[in-house]
């Protein structure tokens, strides 16, 4: 009896050693990373956790600059932990699958947005609404509860493993080299644009037209909506009128402006600064009007609608949105790829420097209309 005991227990004491070692062969990745606010990249290699029975490990092709990354290196919303690799825009194929997986194989392309998992259980992830879950993870700069803790780090990077059920699936027919903005700037203005329901003669106003504001004009303008642009530079007018925009209006111009109070039923702002007023764009609502706010600028200092406002604008709606959940999103690629609707790229080389330079135009506007690192050419 005595040996069998033993027995037992030197195959237990086996079977945890070669399942610590699995544990433990997480998955080198080499991504660029800024050490401090100054949003200065130089490579940086870390480890990821190790492809689970329910993840997929994704080589990444190509990762977004969102300016969302930028206001992430700022610390415009609060305190991040350096080394920071930002990236929440990713496209890859797919090289690993864990035991459990059923949506991938390998070989298959795959997305990641901003998430990357979340508690399943709640109100929110029960209505697909995931990236409202109090549980919810980040694609970066978050720590990961489902894996000991880990801390995210995101696309601009060469690896990333996620759960299935977190991965968007990328059809074989999608532009590879634009897809990635999608899982960010496309289901950000996406969700709003189909949660008011603009459809066929609708008036959409979009202010703020960069990466977000150019995705809102042309899925506007695939539901027939009527959409002006609100600029502050005219120097992308040609590009508005042939994604299908009607009318462009300069805020800078008191010309522009007059006449347009009432005007409009829905408006989306992806205005990343706080040097714009809402309650402009609050007046140009018609009386059920709705107006979309995502564009998220710095905390100090944030813009705001004081409540008088919203009672001698009475009957119109102004919310937030954030994102969309995974199923969404998944819609939203699917819409995108039948439609033929992708970001504008300018693609750039997986460099410290380059992705340094690229962020300095971003801040500086000089952006037409997104930034993507080709994470293949990394060496
Ligand atoms: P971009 O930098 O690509 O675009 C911002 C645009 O806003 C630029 O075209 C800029 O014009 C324009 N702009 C700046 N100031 C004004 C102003 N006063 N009036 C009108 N337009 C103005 O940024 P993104 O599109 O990537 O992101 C926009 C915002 O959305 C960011 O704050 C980002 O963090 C947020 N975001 C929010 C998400 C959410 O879930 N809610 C998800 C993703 C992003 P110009 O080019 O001439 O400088
Ligand atoms: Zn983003």
């Amino acid at each position: 009896m005595k040996i069998v005991r033993k027995y037992i227990l030197s195959i237990i004491c086996v079977l945890g050693f070669i399942q610590l070692n699995a544990q433990e062969k997480g998955i080198p990745t080499k991504g660029f990373a800024v050490y401090e606010t100054n949003g200065d990249f130089k490579e940086y290699d870390f480890t990821r956790h190790a492809v689970g029975e329910h993840d997929i490990e994704i080589e990444i092709m190509y990762a977004g600059i969102c300016h969302s990354d930028l206001h992430h290196v700022k610390e415009d919303w609060g305190k991040e932990e350096f080394p920071l690799v930002p990236g929440h825009e990713i496209a890859g194929r797919v090289i690993k699958v864990g035991d459990k997986v059923t949506k991938f194989k390998v070989g298959d392309y795959a997305g990641i947005g901003c998430m990357i998992n979340s508690c399943g259980q709640c109100e929110f992830c029960d209505g697909d609404k995931e990236q409202y879950c109090k549980g919810v993870v980040m694609t970066y700069h978050d720590h990961d509860q489902f894996n000991n803790d880990e801390l995210t780090q995101g696309g601009y990077s060469n690896k990333y493993v996620v759960t299935e059920d977190f991965a968007i699936s990328i059809p074989k027919n999608a532009d590879m080299e634009k897809v990635a903005p999608l899982f960010c700037a496309g289901i950000t203005v996406y969700s709003p644009i189909m949660y008011s329901g603009v459809k066929k003669g609708t008036k959409v106003g979009v202010a703020g037209y960069g990466g977000l504001g150019h995705m809102a004009v042309q899925y506007a303008v695939s539901l027939g909506a009527e959409v002006t642009v609100f600029d502050i530079t005219e120097d992308k007018r040609a590009d508005a009128k042939r994604m299908g925009a009607v009318k462009y209006v300069n805020v800078n111009n008191p010309e522009d402006l007059k006449g347009l109070d009432n005007s409009l039923d829905f408006i989306i702002s992806t205005i990343p600064v706080n040097t714009y007023d809402p309650y402009m764009y609050m007046k140009m609502l018609k009386l059920d009007g709705e107006m979309c706010i995502v564009g998220l600028p710095a905390l100090d200092g944030i813009v705001t609608i004081g409540i008088d406002k919203f009672i001698w604008q009475g009957n119109r709606k102004v919310y937030g949105s954030q994102i969309g959940g995974i199923k969404e999103t998944q819609e939203m690629l699917d819409y995108s790829v039948k439609h033929n609707i992708y970001p504008e790229v300018e693609v750039i080389q997986p460099d410290g420097a380059a992705i340094t330079e690229a962020y300095r135009k971003v801040f500086d506007g000089k952006v037409k209309f997104r930034y993507v690192i080709d994470m293949q050419r990394l060496k």
